[in-house]
């Protein structure tokens, strides 16, 4: 019987915890992936401003910043990629920003991705979601919408949208 290959294990520990990890490259799937070479997923920051503030963020120009809005793509170049994207065999998008729900035409940018059959996802923090929002994820299901909340009690739990309630 032929010996199992052996795997480059690395074993770290992280916080008390053993942490067993193993290269990507040494996987069967990637073997399967790497000679097909193709395209599963990309995320799209379609915003660098948020109205937010988040201390510890990257991508938060303030939401009414004319430089920062001129420099986001428009639909169109975005609907360009997103064909590329398709066509390259991806199946998923993470649409994240900033706020993604800022951009006017945000509406437009995920109904045209969930049209492509795309699965997508949405990183958001929810304070600007309005009723139009809802109805358009429940007439287009995302994968799944991911909101952030930060911090550690319920006094700086706080978020502007008095649907979203601290638990
Ligand atoms: S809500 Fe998100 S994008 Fe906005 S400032 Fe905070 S971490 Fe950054």
């Amino acid at each position: 019987m032929a010996a199992a290959p052996t795997l480059h294990q690395e074993i770290r520990i992280v916080n008390g915890f053993q942490v067993t990890s193993i290269p990507l490259s040494e996987l069967d799937v990637w073997k399967k992936l790497e000679s097909r070479r193709r395209l599963l997923s990309f995320d799209f920051e379609i915003t660098a401003r948020c109205n937010n503030n988040c201390r510890h963020c990257y991508i938060n120009l303030p939401a009414t910043e004319k430089n920062a809005i001129n420099e986001e793509l428009p639909l169109v170049k975005i609907q360009e990629i997103v064909d590329e994207a398709v066509s390259l065999g991806a199946l998923w998008c993470l649409i994240s920003g900033g706020e993604p729900l800022l951009r006017d035409d945000f509406p437009d940018i995920y109904q045209y991705m969930k049209k492509k059959g795309l699965l997508v996802s949405v990183f958001t923090n929810a304070s600007l979601l309005t009723q139009d929002h809802i109805h358009l994820f429940k007439q287009y299901p995302p994968r799944d919408i991911e909101v952030t909340v930060y911090g550690v009690t319920k006094k700086n739990l706080r978020t502007g949208n008095p649907q979203i309630r601290i638990l």
